[in-house]
């Protein structure tokens, strides 16, 4: 029964109404070039991810994409299990 309601309370694609969503964390990922008197040095360089900018979600049923309101981190939506 709680299950149910758990089902009932999943977010879904606004366009089609599809629980099957595909949810994204999109993260900042900077690269940095060094700069010399001579230049810019081409050989970039990755730093490590930083924070998550957005989540998006994507409906595996009619590949709509949109940002879920208020929500920060997947770890927030409903239907989230923690084991
Ligand atoms: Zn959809």
């Amino acid at each position: 029964m709680s299950e149910e309601l758990k089902t009932e309370r999943l977010r879904t694609c606004p366009k089609c109404r599809s629980q099957n969503v595909r949810w994204y964390e999109i993260y900042e990922q900077p690269m940095y070039w060094d700069q010399f008197a001579s230049g810019i040095d081409p050989e970039g360089c990755e730093t490590q991810a930083g924070d998550i900018i957005e989540v998006r979600g994507k409906c595996r049923s009619c590949q709509h994409q949109w940002k879920p309101k208020g929500i920060t981190q997947v770890a927030q939506l409903p239907g989230w299990t923690e084991e």
